[in-house]
């Protein structure tokens, strides 16, 4: 197994959906490369951490709050920096 086919089964790795043949040549290739074994890892911490903003999404009070500080950010950017100060 290369590593372009290591990478690609990855994800059905972590969800356990490949089959006990392929899993062993799976873990046998991630027992002598130490690349896939590094990016498995950082794959298996980035699915928890999108797992976890599922399971608490942003509160709706907290994303006006942060739609109405990006429209004062364009606003004040546009005050400062538009083209009636140059003149
Ligand atoms: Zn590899």
């Amino acid at each position: 197994m290369t590593c372009r086919e290591v990478v690609e089964l990855m994800t059905d790795y972590l969800e356990g959906a490949l089959s006990p043949a392929d899993r062993d040549r799976f873990e046998q290739h991630l027992a002598g490369c130490e690349g896939c074994t590094a990016y498995l890892a950082e794959l298996r911490k980035t699915l928890r951490v999108l797992g976890g903003l599922r399971e608490v999404p942003i509160p709706g009070h907290l994303r006006r709050r942060l739609l109405a500080a990006f429209g004062d950010w364009r606003t004040s950017s546009r005050v400062t920096g538009g083209p009636d100060r140059e003149q």
